[in-house]
């Protein structure tokens, strides 16, 4: 199980204007979007136990070239999803490697 963060450029109904923010990833799911200027959070509840089990069997049924691709996908899916009007324009993505323990109890 892994915690991934994407930033991107994304409208803000707070601040509006377009501004970074920082999209928290459990696996492949996102889990908070959080605007760097305004610090409003939007924050998405995951199925941690789901998705330790997900990631089991993911591990042995996907290549790790997937992800990638599938982040993006992931995120237009889920910003379609979203009220507002958004541009995307990611330009960073950090990998946080984690352990189990440690994000359940980030999120708890
Ligand atoms: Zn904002």
């Amino acid at each position: 199980m892994k915690q991934t963060y994407l930033e991107s450029e994304l409208f803000c109904i707070h601040c509006l204007d377009e501004t970074v923010h920082k999209i928290t990833y459990i696996n492949d799911q996102i889990t908070k979007v959080e605007c760097e200027e305004c610090h409003s959070v939007l924050e998405l509840r995951v199925d941690l136990m789901k998705e330790f089990f997900r990631e089991s069997y993911n591990r042995i049924a996907t290549k790790p070239s997937r992800i990638t691709k599938e982040y993006k996908e992931d995120l237009s899916h889920f910003l379609l999803k979203l009220p507002i009007r958004i541009m995307t324009k990611p330009y960073r993505v950090a990998k946080d490697i984690n352990g189990v323990r440690n994000i359940i109890r980030d999120y708890k």
